[in-house]
């Protein structure tokens, strides 16, 4: 039967049988791993991913699709569901967990900011993304592209960007270029920071971007803010696009403890 794809679903299928290739070997998949694929749509990378022979899950959104992938690969776990609206906790007991999918662009960003969050990251995450989001996630301090997603997904996991990818691997073929992009867990004992007090401090920050921090912090000013803008010798006058993503997770427990 012939599917059309729906745009409202960010649906933009790989054809090109060496880009999928390269994305499933990026996570070096071994029997003994657990691989939930997000949006396995027509299947161009789940063929790759199950014939590994690991223990493979997916979410589609898509009723069709979702039931296609179930009838072409029985021993898969198929969920039928929004990944918005998946209790991403629930993956925590899995061991050897890796999560990969040519992500729908439209919402792409909202998914990884709830994944690295919310998942613990042992092994890895390969995740195909518009370029210009894969650039941001990955964007050091200091540079244009560099914001409340860079520090938020730096926070909890290392961000790569792979390789990019040009329009002409799908179709229909998208009006932009695509990333890949390899997320890898951060040492241990680097998470020590409150998420909710770090999302309203990046709220806080970027929604004020053109200011000087000191002017942002100004209404918030206390002893903590203080000392920590004295020990980093860090001037007022710099913009948050020159805090690193450390700064920002110490910043956030003296100017929202109350959420630790
Ligand atoms: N993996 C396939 C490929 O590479 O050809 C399809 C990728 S396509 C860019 C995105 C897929 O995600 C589609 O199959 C679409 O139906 C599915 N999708 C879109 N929004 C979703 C959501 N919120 N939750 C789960 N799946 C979703």
């Amino acid at each position: 039967m012939k599917i059309s794809a729906k745009k409202s679903l960010g649906q933009n299928f790989l054809i090109d049988a060496n880009i999928c290739r390269k994305i499933v070997s990026s996570l070096d998949i071994c029997l003994e791993d657990n691989v939930l694929e997000i949006g396995p749509g027509k299947g161009a990378l789940t063929g790759i991913i199950y014939h590994s022979g690991c223990n493979f899950y997916c979410l589609e959104k898509d009723n069709i699709l979702s039931r296609e992938i179930k009838y072409n690969y029985p021993q898969a776990s198929v969920i039928n569901v929004d990944a918005l609206n998946f209790d991403w906790p629930r993956l925590n007991h899995l061991p050897q967990l890796k999560i990969v999918g040519n992500l729908p662009y439209n919402v792409a960003s909202r998914l990884i900011w709830d994944i690295v969050a919310q998942v613990s990251v042992q092994k890895s995450c390969t995740f195909m993304v518009q370029k210009e989001v894969g650039q941001r996630i990955a964007a050091s301090p200091g540079s244009k592209t560099y914001g409340a997603l860079s520090v938020w997904v730096q926070s909890h996991v290392r961000p790569e960007l792979l390789f990019t990818v040009s329009p002409c691997v799908f179709r229909p073929k998208p009006k932009v270029d695509s990333a890949v992009l390899g997320f890898y867990p951060v040492p241990l004992g680097k998470k020590n920071f409150s998420g909710s007090s770090l999302n309203q401090t990046l709220r806080l920050m970027f929604q004020n971007r053109r200011k000087q921090v000191g002017n942002i912090l100004k209404n918030y000013w206390n002893d903590g803010i203080n000392s920590f803008f004295e020990r980093k010798s860090l001037d007022l006058r710099i913009r948050p696009e020159n805090l690193s993503p450390d700064d920002f997770q110490e910043l956030s427990s003296v100017l929202f403890p109350w959420k630790n």
